[in-house]
């Protein structure tokens, strides 16, 4: 982050004083063009001890302290005083955990391709966020998402998957795109999201229209009119806008028709259903030509099989995604794959 800067003191004494300095120093008010301004600073610091610790383990130390001078409120300095381990194992909540995981660099973005039927290739991926838990392993987003969208922590995580996924995909070929998945909760202001959007897509150069944002209905329905002029904004942008999971939830066509997406991904339960609920199909189909005549994407996700993929093929959808192209896969394997131009052979 930019705003986020490292001292290296060696043979360091006096380092609180310092570190005091530093904050009272910075926290001056500021003349800038006539007007005054302060900045809000917060400091934290570790002691290098020699036993086995590592430039990256006294970084996470010093991280973890300066996190929870932010959590004081600011202005104020921290030392950590316990080896980063002990401080770990100690906290036994995922929530208290996740609160860290983007500062300790322990979220990670998994893409997943999709395919357009039509060309038969691939059109683009949609990220997947997975939190590598020093304790307990590689944890899923159905199960760390609910608990960052109750605690707050979506409000770091969420920026940090747009920054990650903008960046990555920015080095990808022009012509691919980058979906990310967005809380309703990252919409609560909708005027900070439209300022973290804008400064993303300037930052890493990205073309707004290879972003595409995925919402999910939930939002539209808790607060429409906030919404839709979030939608608005980012359609100003040039940013591409779809609606997740169609038909999972209390789904409206006055959704659908109220706010022109640009694409509508259909649930994967309907796809799921399709071989044993002909009504499915019929659900699909009608999506599909709803789609078109709204001049959407029609997105079928979560297709497994051979067998649906064919039949998805003949209710007009126009792009798939699924098990069956490839599972969400670690960024090295998108570039590796797309180098050799040997997309569709990503799947394992
Ligand atoms: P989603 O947006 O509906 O994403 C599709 C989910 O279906 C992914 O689960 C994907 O791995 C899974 N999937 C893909 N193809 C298949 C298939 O053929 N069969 C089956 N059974 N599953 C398939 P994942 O990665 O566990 O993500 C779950 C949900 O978590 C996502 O659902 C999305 O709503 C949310 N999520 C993921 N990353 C983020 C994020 O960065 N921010 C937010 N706000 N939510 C996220
Ligand atoms: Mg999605």
């Amino acid at each position: 982050d930019a705003d986020l800067f490292a001292v290296l003191q060696i043979a360091g004494k006096g380092t609180d004083k310092l570190a005091g300095r530093l904050v009272r120093t910075l926290n001056r008010p500021y003349m800038i063009r006539g007007e005054v301004l302060t900045l809000s600073v917060s400091a934290g610091y570790a002691r290098a001890s020699g036993d086995g610790m590592t430039a990256g383990s006294l970084r996470q130390s010093a991280l973890l302290a300066w996190r929870e001078a932010k959590n004081a409120g600011g202005n104020t300095w921290r030392r950590f005083a316990q080896s980063p381990g002990e401080r770990v194992n100690a906290r036994g909540d995922l929530a208290a955990d996740l609160r860290d995981a983007v500062v300790l660099e322990q979220l990670s973005l998994a893409y997943q391709p999709k395919v357009n039927l039509r060309s038969n290739a691939i059109s683009g991926f949609e990220a997947l966020a997975r939190w590598h838990h020093p304790s307990r392993g590689t944890l899923q987003p159905r199960v760390f998402i609910p608990i960052a969208e109750e605690t707050g922590s979506i409000h770091e995580i969420g920026p940090w998957a747009l920054r990650r996924a903008c960046e990555d995909a920015s080095r990808w070929p022009a012509h691919l795109t980058v979906a990310v998945n967005i809380s309703p909760r990252q919409l609560e202001d909708g005027w900070r999201f439209l300022t973290q959007v804008t400064a993303i897509l300037n930052e890493t150069g990205l073309p707004p229209h290879r972003l595409e944002l995925e919402f999910e209905e939930t939002a539209l329905i808790q607060n429409p009119e906030g919404t839709r002029s979030i939608l608005n904004g980012l359609r100003d942008l040039g940013v591409r806008i779809a609606l997740d999971d169609f038909g999972s939830g209390p789904a409206s066509l006055r959704n659908i028709r109220g706010f022109s997406f640009d694409a509508v991904k259909i649930d994967q339960s309907f796809i799921s259903m399709m071989e044993i609920e002909p009504d499915a199909v019929t659900v699909i189909q009608a999506i599909a030509t709803l789609g078109k005549g709204l001049n959407m994407t029609v997105i079928a996700q979560g297709v497994e099989s051979q067998r649906q993929a064919e039949i998805i093929a003949q209710t007009g959808c126009t792009e798939i995604q699924g098990f069956l192209i490839s599972e969400p896969v670690h960024l090295d394997d998108v570039e590796n794959a797309l180098s050799r131009d040997q997309v569709l052979s990503l799947s394992h």
